[in-house]
């Protein structure tokens, strides 16, 4: 599966110029604009608080899209949240299609307690050099080593007192689902396997909210702890 990221290192915004009045002596023989034909320009964000505002940005235009009740197709909501956001990337498209799908379930999602929700953790996240969380048919067994992030998440989880499974793939967490039934699902994964999972779970009652991987891959994924405690806290 190819690697994607959307940490500071790798963003890239670019500009989408204003559309402004053309003087008739700039126009060209096509009626167009000159000023409007010249390429956009490419824009590198290399801080993370760019990062963070895109995020935040992107979050505000949709629950602005939200209110109104448009009847919209989602697709054309994101197309048009990622254009005035003016981030280009399909990293980007992919991290606004979750941010609306969550938005849609948000409120039955808030309504379960969190003792009834589970979180599924990928097994991505985990150091494998040094990980000796044993495997069985419910997933890792997290040691809480400290030696990765998942031991971070597990314990954000217990606090809230949220259930949480380890799982190595999309088959496994439906399989649990359908065995333990829970009224909320939350799912930290790539945007494929996010993708994958809302497909198997379309018939079901459970809210599903989804924290897309900051960067995803088959092994040493990351990810935003505070995009998971927000939803957590939803
Ligand atoms: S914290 Fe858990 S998942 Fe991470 S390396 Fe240790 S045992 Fe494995």
């Amino acid at each position: 599966m190819a690697e994607e990221s959307i940490s500071e290192e790798y963003v890239t915004v670019v500009g989408i110029p204003e559309a402004k009045a053309v003087p008739a002596e700039k126009m060209g023989e096509d009626g167009k604009g000159t000023e409007l034909r010249k390429p956009a320009g490419e824009v590198k964000v290399g801080v993370k608080e760019d990062v963070e505002d895109i995020k935040r940005r992107i979050k505000a235009l949709l629950s602005k899209t939200l209110m109104v009740g448009l009847n919209t197709p989602g697709s054309s909501i994101v197309e048009e949240v990622v254009k005035k956001t003016g981030v280009l990337d399909e990293k980007w498209v992919h991290y606004t299609s979750v941010q609306l799908q969550n938005n849609i379930s948000r409120e039955n999602f808030a309504r379960v307690p969190r003792g009834e929700r589970i979180v599924f953790i990928p097994h991505c996240l985990r150091n494998v050099q040094k990980c000796k969380a044993p495997v069985d048919e419910d997933g890792y067994h997290c040691l809480k080593c400290g030696n990765c992030v998942i031991a971070k998440i597990t314990a954000g989880c217990e606090q809230r007192g949220i259930r949480w499974y380890m799982v190595g793939g999309g088959s496994q967490l439906i399989n649990i689902v359908a065995r333990l039934k829970p009224k909320a699902i939350i799912g930290i994964a790539c945007f494929n396997e996010i993708s994958l999972a809302w497909e198997k779970l379309k018939g079901s009652s459970s809210p599903i909210q989804a924290v897309m991987l900051k960067k995803s891959g088959c092994v040493n994924t990351e990810l935003d702890l505070n995009e998971l405690w927000e939803v957590l806290d939803a």
